[in-house]
C-alpha cells in the first residue's frame, strides 16, 4: 500500500481578495470552492486548482486578514511548488516582470528549470518545468493560455532538521529515494507523476518557522478510500505518532497527525471532490457552506469579507491592485 501523491497544500494568507486576485488572475487557476475554515467558520477557506480542483493541482489558503507574516523554516513546508511545461519558462517570467512580481531563476534541480516568486504574503512559490506533466483539466476561464498553465504540484520541499525518522516514515507511507541533489533528497510515490513527488532538505541548525501569513499550513497526501485511510491510521497509531480520528472535510474525509520533524501532515480520500455541493461550471462563485453552518448563512456571510473573482489586475509598479 502507498500514498498516491499529493492531494492539497494549504497555506496561510492575510487579505483574501488580494489572494484571489494573485492565483486566479496572475497564476490562472480556478477558484474552484469558497468556503469556511470548518475550524473557525468566521474566516474563510479558498481553493484553487485545475477546472475541478482534483487532487494533485489544489492549493487552498486560510485568509486571516491583517494575520502577521510568519517566518518559513524547519519543520514546515518551505516551497510550494507548482509543475509547468518546459516550453512556458520565458512566459512566466515575463507574465511576472508585467505584474512586478519579483522572480529569480535558480540553479536546475534534477534536470529541471526553477523559477521562485512569493505571493502578497511572502509564501515562497516555485514554478518548475517537467517534461513529464500530470494530466489536468484546463477548460476553465483563465488569461494564461492553455499551453504554458500551471500543471499541479512538482515536488515541495520540506525542511526538517533531522531526517531519518521522517524518512522512515514516508518510507512506510510509500515514499522511495529516488534522487539526490546538492542538499535535496527525491523521494517518489510516483516517479512518473510530479505530484508523486516531495523533496527534503536536512538543516540540524535550521531555525524552527513560525505559522502564520505567507507559510504552509499543513500537506495533504492522497489514499485511495475511506478503508484505506483507516488502514492507514492504524499504521500511523502503530508507529506511535498521535493522529486525529477520520473528519468529514465534506469535499473529501481527512487524518492528521505531525510527522517527527513537527510538519502537519493529512491523508484525505480523493473523493467526493468539489462537485459535491455545485456543478463543475459554477465552482467557486458563491459561499458554499458545510450542512453543519447552513443554518448560521446570515451571520457568516455578514462577517466574511465580500470577494470578487475576475477583476481586472492593474500591471502598474505599485503593485497588483485589482478593481470592479
Ligand atoms: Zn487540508
Amino acid at each position: 500500500m502507498k500514498l498516491r501523491g499529493i492531494h492539497h497544500i494549504t497555506a496561510i494568507a492575510a487579505d483574501p481578495q488580494p489572494n484571489v486576485d494573485f492565483y486566479t488572475g496572475v497564476l490562472g487557476l480556478r477558484l474552484v470552492k469558497r468556503t469556511v475554515n470548518f475550524d473557525d467558520p468566521g474566516s474563510y477557506h479558498l481553493y484553487f486548482g485545475d477546472r475541478t480542483g482534483r487532487p494533485g493541482t489544489a492549493i487552498t489558503f486560510f485568509p486571516w486578514p491583517g494575520a502577521r507574516r510568519g517566518t518559513r523554516g524547519t519543520g514546515q513546508v518551505i516551497a510550494t511548488s507548482l509543475a509547468i511545461p518546459q516550453a512556458a519558462l520565458s512566459y512566466w517570467k515575463s507574465r511576472f516582470e508585467q505584474f512586478h512580481v519579483l522572480c529569480e531563476q535558480t540553479s536546475t534541480r534534477f534536470g529541471d528549470e526553477v523559477l521562485r516568486i512569493t505571493d502578497m504574503d511572502g509564501l515562497l512559490i516555485e514554478l518548475i518545468t517537467s517534461p513529464h506533466l500530470d494530466d489536468v483539466d484546463l477548460d476553465y476561464q483563465s488569461e494564461v493560455p492553455r499551453e504554458f498553465a500551471i500543471r499541479g504540484f512538482h515536488a515541495p520541499t520540506l525542511e526538517m532538521r533531522r531526517l531519518a525518522r521522517s524518512e522512515k516514515l514516508l518510507q512506510m507511507l510509500g515514499f522511495e529515494l529516488t534522487s539526490q541533489a546538492g542538499e535535496h533528497r527525491r523521494l517518489a510515490v510516483d516517479a512518473t507523476s510530479t505530484s508523486g513527488k516531495i523533496d527534503i532538505v536536512e538543516r540540524p541548525k535550521g531555525s524552527f518557522g513560525v505559522n502564520s501569513a505567507g507559510t504552509v499550513h499543513h500537506i495533504a497526501f492522497r489514499c485511495g478510500d475511506e478503508a484505506e485511510q483507516l488502514d492507514w491510521r492504524k499504521r500511523i497509531v502503530d508507529l506511535g505518532l498521535q493522529v486525529t480520528p477520520v473528519i468529514n472535510r465534506f469535499y473529501f474525509h481527512s487524518i492528521y497527525f505531525r510527522e517527527p520533524n513537527g510538519i502537519l501532515f493529512e491523508i484525505a480520500t480523493d473523493g467526493p471532490g468539489f462537485t459535491a455541493d455545485e456543478p463543475a461550471e459554477h465552482l467557486g462563485e458563491k459561499l458554499q457552506l458545510p450542512p453543519q453552518f447552513e443554518p448560521h448563512r446570515a451571520e457568516i456571510e455578514r462577517v466574511l469579507p465580500p470577494l470578487a473573482l475576475y477583476r481586472q489586475l492593474s500591471r502598474e509598479p505599485s503593485g497588483i491592485q485589482g478593481s470592479g
